[in-house]
């Protein structure tokens, strides 16, 4: 069998998650690549360890599971290279260093993920960066928020609280056309679904703890680049001295085998149960862009092949009281931090008490439900059972 380097663009992506980054002729045949723990690399020679282009010279900067995992997303990416990261938080981090310097200006989505504002206001801030949130809805209207100091625009689409879907082919001509980084956060749709570096985004990150891993086990992150700012992301990853566990890149080797069916079944059935809850007593609103009552619906058809697994829902106004009786009990659906994994999560948030840009100004308790893999009859019941403790509250 030849060696399949997933880089020639002509494969589809359920051929590229089964073969790109498994080597078996390097592995003694067997066919995935092995978990290469390790921080020593010996060399043979005198000759061998001064060659300036050894494959692996330190297990800090890379090591065949790593490579492994590297390869496959820049191939589902599109990517000029993938550099890996202990988290995608740290991802994150990596990739807003990369771009920016003090004295820049950075312009975040407002509908961000939290620590993203975090690591934004709480670090770069202190670095000199300026950070500013905008309406994730802006669209082209991104140009009247440039001034010569911006220099990196990040976008998180849709949003993983609010789900707004953001115009990224319109603020990336924007932000190409004066040399402004884009960063996507592409973790919901995850590349099977949307592809921010072909609308011309710069960098795509990861939060390869969800979908990639998708059997909440290990924490992981991405980020990938085209031509452009690959070199300067890798540069910024070695002297930052990033890098994932062996262990968990060969967690996420192995849950990018499956990633397509799995993504398969979490798009239908949040969609499923999303369109269901619409009519059910209690909900006064679900947010979910593959539902035609998604005021950027007309936008995700555009852009989007799939929907993730993740959606929100505003229920009729009650007390809190009423809420913990919803919530508490629950059988299927846990009541946790993350998603991504095969079980189904349900999470109360308050992006009310996050967005500085535009106001939140929903009324009612909100929820976020990650869609796992159950009988989605059995997700309905526990979804339904949970509805009337809340309606009779
Ligand atoms: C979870 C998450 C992250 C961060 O990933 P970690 O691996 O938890 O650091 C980033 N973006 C989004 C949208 C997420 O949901």
């Amino acid at each position: 069998m030849a060696e399949n380097d997933g880089k020639k663009g002509q494969q589809g992506p359920e051929t590229i998650l089964t073969h790109t980054g498994r080597h078996p002729e390097r592995h003694f045949g067997f066919v995935n690549t092995p978990v290469y723990r390790g921080s020593t690399v010996v060399f043979p020679t005198l000759d061998a360890l001064e060659s300036t282009e050894p494959r692996f010279d330190y297990g800090r900067t890379g090591n065949p599971s790593s490579a492994a995992v590297e390869e496959c997303i820049s191939a589902l990416e599109g990517a000029a290279g993938t550099v890996l990261a202990p988290s995608g938080l740290s991802a994150i981090a990596l990739a807003l260093l990369t771009v920016l310097s003090a004295g820049d200006e950075v312009l975040v989505t407002d509908s961000a993920y939290q620590p993203t504002r975090r690591v934004s206001d709480g670090v770069l801030a202190r670095m000199g960066v300026a950070v500013r949130y905008y309406d994730p809805r802006i669209g082209a209207g991104i140009a009247a928020r440039i001034t010569d100091k911006t220099k990196a625009i990040f976008v998180e689409s849709p949003a993983s609280l609010t789900f707004e879907v953001q115009d990224l082919p319109a603020i990336a001509a924007i932000a190409n056309a004066r040399d402004i980084a884009v960063i996507v956060d592409n973790s919901w749709a995850t590349p099977l679904y949307y592809h921010p570096l072909a609308m011309g985004a710069d960098i795509v990150i990861h939060a390869g703890t969800k979908m990639f891993v998708g059997h909440s086990d290990a924490m992981f992150g991405t980020a990938s680049a085209n031509e452009k700012w690959f070199k300067a992301l890798k540069d910024t990853h070695v002297r930052l001295g990033l890098c994932a566990s062996p262990d968990d890149c060969f967690l996420a080797a192995r849950g990018l085998r499956t990633l397509a069916l799995r993504m398969k079944e979490h798009s239908a059935r949040s969609t499923e149960i999303a369109g269901w809850l619409e009519g059910q007593a209690g909900v006064r609103r679900v947010i979910h862009p593959a539902l035609p009552s998604h005021p950027d619906h007309a936008l995700f058809r555009r852009d989007f092949t799939g929907a993730g697994s993740v959606f929100s829902v505003l229920l009729e106004p009650k007390p809190r009281a009423a809420l913990a009786a919803m919530v508490d009990g629950l059988g299927l659906f846990g009541m946790g931090w993350s998603w991504g994994g095969y079980e189904s999560l349900c999470l109360p948030i308050h992006p009310e008490k996050i967005r500085t840009a535009v106001k939140w100004q929903e009324p009612g308790p909100m929820l976020r439900l990650h869609i796992g893999l159950e009988d989605v009859d059995d997700l309905k019941a526990d979804l339904a059972a949970a509805l009337q403790r809340y309606c009779a509250a």
